[in-house]
């Protein structure tokens, strides 16, 4: 059940005007507010009464509450003594004025404690904050090449999509996959992006190697446009944060730049690196539980990378079925060919979407998404540029089709 709410009452006001004065709770106090119809006072009591409340969490509203309202509009003159009603006029003036404040009655969906509520207050307002203060100071002092964004994501090593056609009435509905296991473990990506639209340097990825061979070093030496490393879970540990500071992001980023970074306490090492200083890079740190709101990175980039990754395995599963996609070799091969494609200078508005949302870029760049562009259906028309197959890959760098077979190892 949800909290009592105050008893309500409503005060005509001194004005000469058809407006009242209601008690509002505005924090621990009670505020009179003028306000117009009877419903909206009702509205603004019952709302503000719990504010803050979950974006998501529809404040208690109780039937009881609802009649009390309904007797309340019985009256002519509310400072008059309230008459009450029969039952059954009641109950349709609820009614009534269920549908005038569109309200429902509805399912709850969850619990939040008071604290998690005045948590939630705090974080919006450091997102409003960060937008207001730091955002311009970023735009006005650096360049969009000298602004990135890096932060770790994690990849399933065998990515099914959530969705299936079936048949009505079907009891459980079960997607074949490779293998089961990979599809419980994750390898981490640390895709590193510009407010300039570009997919920066060698792609950090974190294997999940509970136990790695010991010619790790050897078999991931091909891949020349990744930095491999591995740890038992899959995660980026703060060891692996310093390597990827040190021998993959700085290399690649000019003197004086700025980096966005999220509050996960693995990178404190990291940022105080002596290497970060020479370089004259500002790190610039999300305050804690905003990165949904504020990270370029999780407000566009991220999910295009995983829709990219599920189309591609999905297609592997179905035409190419002798490709494992969870061992090392292969997961590699996804992820060159995943980063490459990324990099083709088409999607750069793409990349540059997060920053727009975050309010770093200020025009709204228009694209296809690499799943769009690449993945297009239209595409399966067309042969394969190497082989007699239909195509189902359109490259975003030469605008070639491939089939499958071929769509892993064409690389620009
Ligand atoms: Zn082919
Ligand atoms: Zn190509």
């Amino acid at each position: 059940m949800g909290e009592k709410l105050p008893e309500m009452t409503a005060f005509k006001s001194e004005e000469p005007c058809s407006r009242y004065l209601v008690p509002i709770l505005r924090g621990n106090h009670f505020a009179l507010v003028h306000v117009g119809k009877l419903e909206e006072i009702y509205h603004m009591h019952v709302f503000d009464s719990l504010r803050p409340t979950h974006p998501n969490s529809s404040p208690f509203i109780s039937k009881s509450e609802l009649n009390k309202l309904a007797n309340l509009l019985a009256g002519k003159d509310v400072n008059t003594k309230i008459t009450r009603v029969p039952e059954e006029h009641a109950s349709a003036r609820v009614d009534t004025i269920k549908k005038r404040c569109s309200l429902v009655s509805r399912h709850v969906d969850g619990k939040i404690s008071k604290r998690a509520v005045l948590r939630q207050s705090t974080t919006a307002q450091s997102i409003i904050d960060f937008k207001n203060n730091v955002v311009p100071r970023i735009r006005n002092q650096y360049a969009p090449d000298h602004i990135f964004n890096v932060d770790q994501t994690g990849i399933v090593l065998e990515e099914t999509t959530k969705r299936t056609l079936a048949k009505r009435g079907t009891d459980k509905v079960f997607r074949v996959c490779q293998r089961d296991n990979p599809t419980r473990h994750s390898m981490t990506f640390n895709p590193c992006i510009s407010a300039d639209g570009k997919l920066t340097g060698k792609l950090f990825v974190t294997l999940y190697e509970p136990k790695p061979p010991r010619s790790f070093r050897q078999m991931v030496a091909p891949f020349t446009d990744l930095h491999v490393t591995h740890s038992t879970s899959g995660i980026m540990t703060t060891r692996l944060a310093e390597e990827w500071m040190e021998k993959c992001l700085l290399p690649s980023i000019p003197d004086r730049s700025v980096l966005l970074l999220d509050s996960w306490h693995g990178f404190d090492k990291m940022k105080v690196l002596r290497a970060v200083a020479r370089k004259n890079l500002e790190i610039v740190t999300f305050p804690p539980r905003t990165t949904g709101q504020l990270q370029p990175l999780d407000l566009f980039f991220n999910r295009q990378l995983k829709c990219f990754l599920r189309k591609l395995q999905d297609e592997i599963r179905l035409k190419h079925n002798d490709f494992t996609i969870s061992v090392r070799n292969n997961l590699l091969k996804v992820a060159r060919f995943t980063q490459n494609q990324f990099q083709a200078p088409r999607f750069a508005p793409m990349i540059q979407r997060g920053f727009y949302e975050l309010g770093i870029v200020t025009t709204r760049p228009t694209f296809d998404t690499p799943a769009e562009f690449c993945f297009d259906p239209e595409v399966g028309k067309e042969k394969c540029k190497t082989c007699t197959n239909l195509s189902f890959f359109k490259c975003a760098h030469c605008e070639e089709t491939y089939c499958i077979k071929c769509t892993i190892d064409h690389f620009h």
